[in-house]
């Protein structure tokens, strides 16, 4: 295993602080792979701690009003990349609309924590185990991007991430915001994750969304990226009750899909114990 260093110091870098989107797309432009974008900066810094980035610019996007403006139109719920979690908890329609979402947010870390994180850095930082990402894959979320070079382009959050902390943004990109269909009235979703302690990451995180024409779950912590899986033919199509019959069928699907690993949080096992224990309670708690 590779030993980490925690420095007591940041190493030495220039902090740029963007009043506009613009201003810090052509900053990003000049610098590239040499600057990084902050903002929270509750992973970040600990990065730059751990020495394993070393940029020579920070371009630090938390004074930048439009990377921080909410939004609700009847399609959809469009929230700036740059918006505190604790801010999009807030939200006026998120507890009756995007109850997942609402329970990734309020589970994330602590609220201190809370007012400093933002939720594009928890999709910029792509751990497998981000909280937000589960209950957006089920909400069918959005994420949208902007560079000087290219201009805007929007792509589907499944489509995303693309490893463990990584994901398909150039060195030229921001995220700018993430855009959620409003759900069809009746839907239903939920978030549940297991973990050892509040400041702790996922052991497990699952998020299932349901309406008359769709069921879906999603992952977080089993494998290197969250992971989508549509169960909508297993439900809808069959409308049987969810009996213990029904869920060992369900999970015979969702199974060999799963690709959790052992670490120093888990053992491979316990994840897939957890995954059982909590698409069981949350298919009941959805479905019913
Ligand atoms: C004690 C502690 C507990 C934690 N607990 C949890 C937890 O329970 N669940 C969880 O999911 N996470 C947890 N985290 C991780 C972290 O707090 C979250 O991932 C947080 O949402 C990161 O947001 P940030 O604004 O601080 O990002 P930053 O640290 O500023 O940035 C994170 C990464 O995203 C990039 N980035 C930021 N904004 C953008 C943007 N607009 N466009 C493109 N790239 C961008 C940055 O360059 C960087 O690579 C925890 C961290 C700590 C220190």
């Amino acid at each position: 295993m590779k030993n980490i260093i925690s420095y007591s110091s940041l190493p030495k870098f220039n902090l740029i602080t963007p009043s506009s989107l613009k201003e810090a797309l052509e900053l990003l432009d000049q610098y590239q792979n040499k600057a990084r974008l902050l903002a929270g900066g509750t992973d970040l810094l600990i990065e730059l701690r751990h020495r394993l980035i070393q940029p020579k610019v920070l371009i630090n996007l938390k004074m930048i009003p439009e990377l921080q403006t909410i939004r609700i139109t009847e399609q959809e719920l469009k929230i700036g990349a740059v918006t505190p979690i604790i801010e999009v908890l807030t939200i006026p329609i998120i507890k009756e609309e995007y109850l997942a979402l609402y329970q990734s947010l309020a589970d994330l870390a602590d609220e201190i924590l809370r007012y400093r994180a933002t939720i594009g850095g928890n999709i910029g930082t792509s751990s497998p185990a981000a909280d937000s990402a589960a209950s957006l894959y089920v909400l069918d979320a959005k994420i949208n991007i902007s560079s000087l070079a290219k201009g805007q382009r929007t792509v589907p959050i499944n489509e995303f991430f693309t490893g463990v902390k990584r994901n398909l943004l150039t060195s030229d990109e921001i995220i700018t915001s993430i855009s959620i269909p409003r759900p069809k009235k009746g839907s239903r979703s939920s978030f549940k994750k297991m973990k050892r302690s509040s400041e702790d990451l996922a052991l497990v995180g699952v998020a299932c969304f349901h309406n008359e024409k769709k069921t879906c779950l999603s992952y977080t912590a089993m494998a290197p990226t969250p992971l989508l899986i549509d169960i909508t033919d297993n439900i809808v199509r069959e409308r049987k009750e969810l009996d213990e019959a029904k869920f060992r069928d369900i999970w015979d699907v969702i199974t060999p899909i799963l690709r959790p690993i052992d670490d120093i949080r888990a053992s491979k096992k316990y994840r897939m114990h957890m995954a059982e224990m909590v698409t069981r309670t949350i298919l009941k708690e959805v479905l019913e």
